[in-house]
């Protein structure tokens, strides 16, 4: 999706869900990395996470462009729109806007974390893959019992 695109979209939703035009600019900033999207008080534009476009549900995108749209709306008409205020709760309900985006974090599968010590067992060589040290003086293979050495240690 472009930029003209995500335009064309925020301006279509405000008229049909807040009955008002989108006067301002609507962009992709990839630099957004936690957050859906936000909304500029100076510039009244809004900023939407390239993100919300990947994913494969349109209702995640169009419910982060409402939240935008019900700050913009809500400042322009000289409230605050700040999150916790009435008015920002019932009109996010009104037009069924997302309360908060979803973690960016959370939609694409998280990449498995990487090993930090590999240990290995000294009697039946099944290996043991973990992010803390163990003790291996205290510690034994769950297998054979076996000794368990370090292998490699990454960091
Ligand atoms: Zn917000
Ligand atoms: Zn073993």
């Amino acid at each position: 999706m472009t930029d003209q695109q995500l335009q064309q979209l925020v301006e279509k939703i405000s008229l049909r869900f807040f009955a008002k035009p989108f006067l301002h600019r609507a962009y992709f900033n990839g630099r957004l990395r936690t957050t859906g999207g936000r909304y500029h008080l100076e510039t009244h534009n809004i900023d939407i996470n390239p993100k919300m476009a990947d994913m494969s549900s349109k209702t995640v995108l169009e419910g982060v462009i409402k939240h935008e749209l019900c700050h913009y709306h809500l400042h322009l008409a000289g409230y605050s729109g700040k999150h916790n205020t009435k008015e920002f709760k019932q009109l996010l309900k009104a037009v069924g806007g997302l309360r908060y985006a979803p973690r960016v974090a959370g939609i694409s599968p998280q990449a498995p974390k990487v090993a930090k010590y590999v240990y290995g067992c000294t009697h039946c060589g099944l290996t043991y893959r973990r992010q803390r040290r163990i003790n291996i003086q205290k510690y034994v293979c769950g297998r054979c019992r076996g000794k368990l050495k370090l292998i490699s240690a990454n960091g």
